[in-house]
């Protein structure tokens, strides 16, 4: 029986990242980078304008302007002028037009949000600090404007480049691509983007027990519960699910599942169930039939039942059937070699400490137990879900919040005790 962490880097040194494509932007939310993303050019593209309001130049507006009234302190220029200043309204530039005119002393024009500065301009005045107070659509531009503040060189003014230089590296290979990456790469004209391709996994359940959710229940038998849950794991990890179907508990049955995963392409096959030592587990066998048996057995709880290897050159990670310790050996295993063979470099988990609330006992090997987490005065505590931890009761999943790891050898943690946790 090996550790968790051998058999994780086992399996993970199988792993390569998949084959690039190129892709859509608008279909690459969630997809993994396959290269370093560099800026073509600035951000923003030009001068523009943060607020509605009037492009001026920060000079006509200070000690030093022409067009000051009378009144203005010219010993404190960072006072407001007490009588105000007017500057003739030369242009109007809407959102989207290239200014032509260059402003001269005493001039300004009436500029939108994101409209380029025109030359001349190096700050812009709010509408709202102004004597122009009708704010409506389709008011044309006043003659001229008035307002008592100085403005400062930059004020309102987004400078070409200011958040992105032109060669910068703004997203990095092995990034998951979120929303707000995607609108960065619009803005810089990325209409198509190198991504590693989706890993294909090739899922199947395995037992004689197994019904179809909608099938009608016979005596002795169970419904496959597997194949959902593991199905929508396969899906969160951003991979392809091949939906291969339940294997009869024969040698031959899970043959051709298998074959079936080789014929479809899957860059990895995962099965539940029928690993173990029971006269009907026939994963292994198949398996070393036309490959090679890695391990089956991991020091873990649940799941300890756990394959791994190769057949006809195909990784198969041969899962527990228990539906907890299918779902544990999946986040333990299967999501992090998912991440490497679609060239995520994000790969760490996202754990937690809390505290125990009761004495929790433990049987020494590594134990993922489910729990659910409140706070009280700022701390996490923790208390397990539903009476029985039992790998076959799904409920203390579904009612958990994260997943308790006790670590190897430890055999009882006491009341009150700091955690590690899995997030669920
Ligand atoms: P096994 O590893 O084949 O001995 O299965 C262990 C336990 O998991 C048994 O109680 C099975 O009935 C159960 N099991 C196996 N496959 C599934 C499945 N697809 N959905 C729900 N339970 C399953
Ligand atoms: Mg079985």
């Amino acid at each position: 029986m090996i550790s968790i962490n051998e058999a994780r880097e086992r399996i993970l040194s199988h792993f390569q990242p998949a084959a690039i494509e190129s892709l859509a932007l608008i279909a690459c939310a969630n997809r993994v980078l396959a290269v370093d993303i560099t800026a073509a050019h600035d951000l923003p593209l030009f001068d523009n304008s943060a607020m509605d309001g009037f492009a001026v130049c920060a000079d006509d507006t200070s000690a030093s302007g022409t067009t000051l009234r009378q009144g203005f302190d010219t010993a404190a220029p960072l006072n407001p002028p007490a009588q105000g200043i007017t500057l003739n309204v030369v242009a109007d530039i809407p959102a989207g037009s290239a200014p032509t005119v260059t402003l001269a002393k005493g001039e300004a024009a009436r500029i939108m949000t994101g409209a380029q500065l025109p030359a001349g301009a190096n700050a812009v005045i709010p509408v709202e600090d102004t004597d122009f107070n009708n704010r409506e659509a389709g008011i044309p531009a006043p003659k001229t404007i008035s307002f008592a503040k100085i403005v400062k060189t930059g004020d309102n003014v987004r400078r070409r480049g200011m958040d992105i230089q032109a060669g910068a590296v703004i997203l990095n290979k092995g990034r998951t691509l979120k929303p707000q990456d995607l609108g960065l790469l619009a803005m810089l004209g990325i209409g198509n983007v190198q991504v590693y391709k989706k890993p294909r996994v090739g899922l199947l359940s395995s037992g004689d027990e197994l019904l179809d959710v909608d099938a009608p229940l016979e005596s002795g038998k169970i419904r496959d519960s597997n194949s959902y849950v593991l199905a929508a794991l396969i899906e969160s990890a951003g991979a392809e699910v091949l939906r291969l179907g339940v294997a009869q508990d024969a040698r031959e049955s899970v043959e051709a599942l298998l074959q079936k995963a080789i014929h479809e392409d899957a860059d990895l096959i995962l099965s539940s169930a029928g690993v173990s030592v029971g006269s009907f587990d026939f994963i292994k066998t198949v398996i070393e039939s036309k490959g090679r048996l890695d391990f089956w057995r991991v020091n873990m709880r649940p799941g300890k039942p756990l394959a791994f290897g190769e057949y006809l050159n195909k990784p198969v990670i041969g899962l527990p059937g228990n539906p907890v310790s299918a779902f544990v050996g999946f986040e333990i295993f299967v999501r992090p070699a998912l991440a490497r063979l679609s060239g995520k470099l994000d790969r760490s988990r996202r754990t937690v400490y809390v505290r125990s609330e009761k004495e929790i006992e433990s049987d020494g090997r590594e134990s993922y137990l489910r729990a659910k987490i409140r706070e009280e005065n700022g701390v996490r505590i923790a208390g397990l879900t539903t009476s029985h931890q039992g790998s076959g009761n799904l409920l203390s999943l579904v009612q958990a919040d994260a997943l308790l790891i006790i670590p190897a050898g430890v055999k009882c943690v006491p009341a009150g005790q700091e955690v590690e946790a899995y997030l669920l």
